[in-house]
């Protein structure tokens, strides 16, 4: 993957003595310290961090602590006070009126909270609005807002009004809208928060669905972490204008950088976030072309199980050996583990998620296994680590 934003110490120092205040912020004084001595609002204290082109980066962080501020001096509708944005390597602060308009028309949309759309267009109007002030004529974009529209499940209501749908169908009119643009990068600032729970849900699942065939790059602000790790590849969160962690949702989740993070991420169902992949367990197994009885029961005695996963030399899984048939293959003196394997096993993949995996790992006398597409075994899973898992316990990160 390559850098699609890079963000080095950006600032955004709001008021009138930002010199004095940039001086006093470069002297290590906290925001508050700052506003007490100049009256002047640090918005973001020097930001670092990049985001990979088509990633989905959520940035999350309490009301006040910057993330609006962040996201609009990406496309400088706030002009930063210091620091630089690179978009593909070209710093869009130092860019003219000439230049930043190109940049906001070909790579870049936005999407607000409350989508803007206007009453008196039609859905179809409002979805070209964005397209019709930079000019483009008039059959291009219609059939551009048509192809959104359908993009987003909206085909048949071209013209109806925006009081004509429910909130969420306005929310797709806008996301459409910013779709029908096709940039590069999408900067969603808390586009769902005002969508009730289940409206909420579908919007982000139709938006991943989305990105798995556009692959834009798409910054997104959210204040719900459950969202944020639903949806995010990477998780930066802000506090007070500073960035407190970036990670992915298992980074954020299993090592939370201080109490704030931490805070967040009490009460979020982990089981939406974790996958097998990250609780599975390496398993005991052994390879029955070359192994043989001896071998088997003693790999199960050193482990303490009455049962050995069955593999071929690529590792791929065939099934499972039971204890009792070693023992008895030992006794009349056979030395083939083939006959003994089992074509029992359950199996998942590693990104299957916990939520679809509970019942089945709670119920099964048989930990599944984890195999990809070639059937090759990655790993087991077995309850406990699952019970651990949701209770906070550290997990396999980069299953
Ligand atoms: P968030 O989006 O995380 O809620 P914002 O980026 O909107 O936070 O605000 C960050 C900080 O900057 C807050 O302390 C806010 O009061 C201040 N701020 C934002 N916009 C302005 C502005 N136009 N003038 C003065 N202060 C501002
Ligand atoms: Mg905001």
């Amino acid at each position: 993957m390559s850098t699609k934003i890079e963000v080095k110490n950006l600032t955004k120092i709001f008021g009138k003595h930002t010199r004095q205040a940039q001086a006093l912020l470069d002297e290590g004084k906290t925001k508050t310290e700052i506003l007490k001595a100049t009256g002047a609002t640090v918005g973001v204290d020097r930001a670092n961090f990049s985001v990979e082109d088509g990633e989905i980066f959520v940035i999350m962080g309490l009301s006040g602590s910057g993330k609006s501020t962040t996201i609009r001096m990406l496309n400088r509708l706030i002009n930063p006070t210091s620091g630089s944005v690179l978009i593909d390597g070209e710093d869009i602060a130092a860019m003219d009126a000439a230049q930043l308009q190109q940049v906001r028309r070909e790579k870049m949309s936005m999407v607000f909270q409350n989508f803007a759309l206007l009453p008196n267009r039609t859905v179809q109007q409002n979805t070209e609005f964005g397209l019709e002030i930079q000019g483009v004529d008039k059959a291009e974009r219609s059939d551009k807002a048509v192809k959104a529209l359908a993009m987003v499940g909206l085909q048949g209501y071209e013209d109806q009004y925006p009081d004509q749908l429910s909130g969420g169908m306005q929310q797709r009119v806008g996301l459409a809208r910013a779709f029908a643009n096709d940039p590069e990068v999408l900067l969603m600032d808390e586009a769902f928060s005002a969508l009730d729970p289940l409206n909420r849900r579908s919007m982000q699942d139709e938006l991943l669905d989305l990105q798995d065939n556009l692959h834009k790059t798409i910054i997104f602000i959210s204040h719900d972490l459950n969202e944020a790790l639903h949806i995010g590849d990477h998780i930066m969160i802000m506090k007070d204008g500073v960035i407190v962690q970036i990670g992915t949702p298992e980074e954020i989740l299993s090592k939370p950088a201080d109490d704030y993070v931490e805070r967040f991420i009490k009460g979020v169902d982990r089981s939406q976030v974790y996958t097998a992949g990250n609780v599975m367990v390496r398993p005991t197994m052994v390879n029955v072309n070359n192994a043989g009885p001896r071998l088997a029961a003693r790999r199960m005695r050193e482990n303490e199980i009455s049962s050995v996963y069955a593999v071929d030399g690529g590792r791929h899984l065939l099934g499972i050996i039971d204890a009792k048939d070693v023992r008895q293959a030992i006794a009349d003196g056979r030395e083939d583990l083939k006959p003994l394997v089992q074509d029992i096993v359950p199996t998942t993949s590693a990104d299957t998620p916990l939520a679809e995996l509970m019942d089945a790992v709670s119920s099964t006398p048989i930990p599944y296994a984890v195999v990809d597409d070639d059937n090759r075994l990655k790993g087991i899973i077995i309850r406990g680590a699952v019970l651990g898992a949701l209770s906070g316990n550290e997990v396999n990160v980069h299953a």
